[in-house]
């Protein structure tokens, strides 16, 4: 069965490269019904922080992308990779090195001046039984050794990845890397290596940056005597201008995107054509996405990030999306900005008055916020719209209201009565009439405003502005 992994270091946020891979891996897992593990690797302690840790758990929270497994934490499995160490010391796939840290360095200064990529040169590695016999040195006192994996001298290393296809790389170029140092720590692909083996990972699918780890990993994973898993090597994301994504091309976290406004589903849909597709399909669920999501229709070349689409996408969802929902949303950022709603007009009603005309969560709490907190309309906004006229057909207007029966038909009708006996054409009277009530001069249909907005309201608004 599949068993899928998502393993991000806790040194920032849940940016939106890995909230793709996140993705990828939680979908194929889901594909095939297998399993999708997240996996904290939180060994570089230094840059490691638990606010990080808790950003990528709601991150992923946030996208509805539940792991089935974990989330493991490799600081909590120093034992094991220990364990594992002792192991491969005892049967010889591994060795102390006790080189000085300052005799490597000027080991690699006397290659690099040669021109020679420095490399350890094996001076610790022991013969094998099959080997011609070498006298190792004797240990130097008072250096604590690093443990090195002993890598193949010769040969290749190979593999098929489901995203690039044939990768080889000679073990020329690998040298005997270190896999414990000399406090004991082990090293970040040991780490990988072992873990993938003991989670039994059958499909390791991660960014393209780790393309150069993959053969070392994989010696380490035939040198334990574990099956290789499949490895599928996502290209990067390029911002707009085709340049490596980063803050100055806007949201890179994927949290930001909720505080901008974005809906999850059109976070996910946007992520999921995000270097992948399935014909000329653009618009789909998760649902959707699971049943067709396979590795054979990932681009090999990077994808370039589209915020129209994105933005498109989520103007797309937002006309979809339950009320009650999206009514909580705009509640919950107005609260954010101060403004409680409670006791007010009924946010269900106006969030579907407005959302098809928002772009985002949070355009969609501006327009509602004014039905909350009364506008004061601009001098400007008055000086044109509260003309003697206007003023004359919003006080008519004012005394038909007090008598009306509140109900969007009604309350047209009486807008209409007044602008004629005012001797105002619709938008003569309407226009003002928003200003009055929203200091906006557009809003959707004016019977529907007035609805929703509410007899006190609406009476004490327009009250405001008569003389
Ligand atoms: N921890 C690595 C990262 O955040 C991923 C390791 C992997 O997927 O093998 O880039």
């Amino acid at each position: 069965t599949v068993r899928t992994r998502f393993a991000p270091s806790p040194t920032g946020f849940l940016h939106i490269g890995g909230a793709r891979t996140a993705l990828f891996s939680w979908a194929y897992a889901r594909r095939h019904g297998g399993s999708f593990i997240l996996r904290i690797e939180d060994t570089d302690v230094a840059r490691s922080t638990p606010e990080a840790v808790q950003a990528i758990i709601d991150g992923m929270q946030w996208l509805g992308l539940a792991h089935d497994e974990g989330p493991f934490y490799q600081m909590q499995r120093m034992y094991r990779y220990k364990e594992v160490i002792q192991q491969m010391l005892e049967v010889g796939t591994a060795y102390h090195c006790y080189m000085p840290s300052e005799e490597l360095d000027q080991l690699r200064e006397a290659q690099r001046a040669r021109g020679e990529k420095p490399r350890y040169d094996g001076r610790w590695r022991p013969s094998l039984a099959n080997e011609a016999g070498k006298a190792l040195p004797t240990p130097p006192s008072g250096v604590q050794p690093v443990v090195r994996f002993r890598n193949p001298l010769d040969g290749v290393v190979a593999w098929d990845d489901l995203v690039k296809g044939r990768i080889e790389f000679a073990n020329e170029e690998l040298d005997d890397f270190i896999i414990a140092r000399a406090d004991g720590t082990p090293t970040y692909n040991f780490c990988v290596v072992v873990d993938d083996r003991d989670m039994e990972i059958t499909h390791v699918i991660r960014g393209d940056d780790h393309v150069n780890n993959t053969p070392r990993q994989i010696n380490l994973l035939r040198a334990l005597g574990a099956a290789v898993p499949e490895y599928a090597h996502l290209s990067m994301i390029l911002g707009d201008d085709g340049q490596k994504l980063s803050k100055r091309h806007g949201a890179v976290s994927v949290m930001q995107y909720d505080e901008d406004g974005y809906l999850p589903e059109a976070v996910l849909n946007y992520l999921a054509r995000l270097g992948w597709s399935h014909g000329d399909e653009e618009v789909f669920g998760m649902e959707q996405f699971v049943q067709w999501f396979d590795l054979d229709h990932i681009t090999a070349s990077a994808a370039q990030f589209n915020t129209e689409k994105l933005n498109w996408l989520n103007a797309h969802y937002l006309k979809l999306a339950d009320p009650q929902r999206l009514a909580a949303e705009a509640t919950r950022r107005l609260a954010a900005q101060g403004v409680a709603v409670a006791g007010g007009p009924e946010m269900a009603k106006l969030v579907a008055l407005y959302r098809d005309r928002a772009g985002n969560l949070n355009e969609l709490a501006d327009a509602v916020h004014p039905f909350h907190v009364a506008p004061k309309p601009t001098e400007e906004l008055r000086a044109q719209h509260f003309t003697e006229a206007a003023l004359k057909g919003l006080r008519l207007l004012h005394q038909r209201l007090s008598a009306c029966n509140w109900q969007a038909a009604e309350l047209g009708q009486a807008v209409k009565q007044s602008a004629a006996e005012s001797g105002l054409k619709m938008p003569q009277l309407a226009i003002p009439l928003r200003v009055a009530l929203l200091g906006l001069p557009q809003s959707p249909s004016i019977d529907a405003v007035l609805e929703v907005l509410g007899r006190e309201r609406v009476l004490a608004r327009l009250a405001a502005v008569l003389p």
